[in-house]
């Protein structure tokens, strides 16, 4: 049992100053309260729910950075030739490399403050297409680095069928596919199994897009659904996937999705970048989240999401960082702002009616929204019962230790980086604080010794 006094902890409420948090054994918070005196562990830091990252591939991470050298610069570069060097890599991956660079990439999360991740996981087999003897190896590899990064893990295998709307799997997605509904099944079981006796993972369902399932199995996965695991699809990410949308069901995909299946405030779409005015209306309305990756659909130059319209219709939103280009958890909720700043001429993007404070609104919405990503939805930040998971922001950093807690949610959101960082809290303890992370000296090791045999970097 343990007490940590903060100097101020922040509650969907507001910012409460001496909060004393009392932990059980397991690191479940036992009581909260305001005390004049510290009791426990004084941290002289300011306290908010861990940050949860609702949309992750982990193996991408060895990527991060290399699609931006052009040699051919009389060559279209856009996501599809992106997409040709990813598949490169992920043709390539053991399961010892992919825990690997999961580890380390699952390590550089907590480091900035994340507490969970989804993992979107669709490489699923051995390099020549075949299931391996433990149908959930590669996933089990996930499961293991986050373990050793101290992070949570909501790990959401794959449903991956064919190539494209009525096209058969190309031979370079060999690792991902499932040909039937019964196959995914087995691999949805293979992968439970995995986090059985886990207490930092559970399982999600998920289909990897509407081109590369089926849609009768899309409409059966979605009838299954029963709301004790989080259901995650890709959905309208790129202009061309609409346009093969049309042209075969002659329905935009998020609305084949809303007229086929009925979402609720399990499903998680991701991206859903091109949405028009009765999709947005239609998501929002169903209480459906979506997942949006600002600085990898900056980076792929997917576009901007309909932000205004949403908000308007009430949507539910998180964050991820999806291809790990950036892992700062802020600077992704100032790309999403400040993007839809740039076409609205306004500054008021994270504004509703009950709240013009941005900040806080932004850190509320993505942590509220990504812990239904979780599959573990909780309404209050910190509550008794729950694990505490922590993101601590220094006092003592100058922007920080001058600014009012009116002002210190928007100063964190808008002008903090990671160096601001005291440390992340997983479960009552500290997997990183100042500058040092658990395991990280073997993670680094094995990264690099990884980096080296793949040989993608150089
Ligand atoms: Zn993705």
């Amino acid at each position: 049992m343990a007490t940590y006094t903060f100097k101020a902890l922040l509650t969907e409420n507001g910012w409460v100053e001496n909060a004393a948090v009392q932990l059980d054994a397991q690191g479940n918070i036992l009581s909260i309260s305001q005390t004049a005196s510290p009791q426990g562990e004084y941290i002289n830091g300011y306290a908010l729910p861990g940050f949860q990252n609702a949309h992750s591939h982990a193996f991408q991470y060895a990527m991060a950075g290399l699609a931006e050298l052009h040699t051919n610069t009389g060559v279209q570069d856009d996501f599809w030739s992106w997409r040709n060097a990813m598949y490169g890599l992920a043709l390539t991956l053991s399961p010892e490399q992919m825990e690997a660079v999961a580890a380390m990439l699952y390590s550089e999360m907590a480091r900035h403050g994340y507490t969970a991740v989804a993992e979107f996981h669709y490489l699923h087999h051995d390099k020549d297409g075949k299931p391996y003897a433990n149908l959930a190896e590669m996933g089990q590899r996930l499961v293991s680095a986050a373990k050793r990064a101290g992070i949570r893990i909501t790990l959401v295998p794959m449903f991956y069928q064919q190539g494209g709307f009525g096209q058969p799997p190309v031979e370079r997605q060999k690792r991902f596919i499932s040909q039937t509904i019964e196959d995914y099944y087995k691999l949805l079981e293979a992968t439970q199994k995995v986090v059985e006796k886990q207490p930092h993972a559970n399982v999600g369902v998920g289909i990897h897009s509407l081109r590369a399932v089926k849609p009768e199995d899309v409409i059966s996965v979605c009838n299954s659904l029963d709301g004790s695991m989080p259901f995650h699809i890709h959905v309208s990410e790129q202009l061309k996937e609409i346009e093969d949308c049309l042209a075969f069901h002659n329905k935009r995909p998020v609305q084949w999705l809303l007229d086929n299946v009925k979402a609720d405030d399990n499903y998680h779409l991701v991206h859903a970048t091109h949405l028009d005015e009765n999709e947005a209306n239609g998501i929002a309305k169903s209480g459906a989240n979506v997942v949006l990756c600002p600085s990898t659909e900056g980076n792929l130059g997917d576009g901007l999401f309909s932000f205004e319209a949403y908000k308007n219709a009430g949507g539910n939103w998180s964050i991820g960082t999806d291809s790990h280009v950036g892992l700062n958890p802020l600077e992704e909720l100032r790309i999403l702002d400040y993007g839809q700043r740039l076409i609205s001429h306004k500054r008021t993007t994270f504004v509703t009616p009950q709240s013009g404070d941005s900040g806080f609104n932004a850190l509320k919405m993505a942590w509220q929204s990504g812990r239904k990503a979780m599959g573990a939805p909780h309404v209050q930040f910190f509550a008794p019962g729950q694990p505490f998971d922590a993101a601590v922001f220094k006092a003592t950093s100058p922007l920080i230790a001058t600014a009012s807690l009116r002002n210190l949610s928007n100063t964190l959101v808008y002008s903090a980086d990671v160096s601001d960082m005291l440390g992340t809290v997983v479960s009552g303890k500290w997997v990183n604080k100042e500058g040092a992370s658990i395991n990280r000296e073997a993670i680094v090791a094995d990264f690099v010794k990884v980096m080296k045999e793949l040989g993608t970097r150089v």
